[in-house]
């Protein structure tokens, strides 16, 4: 199985926007109208004055790995083909965590603490999937 076999993201009212937006290259995020919180993951109202107010904004499309782990094969059989790889809780710049693949780190780079960009890569063609890679300067 290849990576482009791989079921896509659930894609539902809620987050549609966000797929939408990946796919045009930017990361877009919910943003509470009434008390200008940020959050993830999306949902109808914002959770922390209860708003239905809730925009999508351009986030800046970087932060730091608050955790990680890198998948082994033993851990998805079915996807021997593109383990391992490393998946990490960023966390964003506006302060949400996000969960996603990180790329193009160097083995011994890969911690807590670790600045990140997003990069955006089409894997179908409606489908972009928002990765990150080590903030370069
Ligand atoms: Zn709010």
């Amino acid at each position: 199985m290849s990576v482009y076999e791989k079921p896509a993201p659930r894609i539902n009212p809620d987050n549609a926007r966000f797929w939408e937006s990946a796919h045009e290259g930017v990361l877009r995020l919910p943003r509470c109208g009434d008390c200008a919180t940020w959050h993830w993951p999306p949902g109808p109202v914002c959770p922390n004055c209860f708003s239905e107010r809730i925009g999508w904004e351009a986030a800046q499309g970087h932060g730091t790995v608050s955790t990680w782990t890198v998948v082994h094969q033993d851990w998805f059989p079915a996807f021997k083909a593109d383990i391992p790889y490393a998946v990490a809780q960023i966390e964003l710049a506006e302060g949400v965590r996000l969960t996603a693949d990180i790329v193009d780190y160097p083995a011994d780079t890969l911690g807590v603490g670790l600045p990140v960009e997003v990069v955006f890569d089409s894997v179908t063609e409606t489908l972009t999937l928002p990765r990150f890679r080590p903030l370069r300067g």
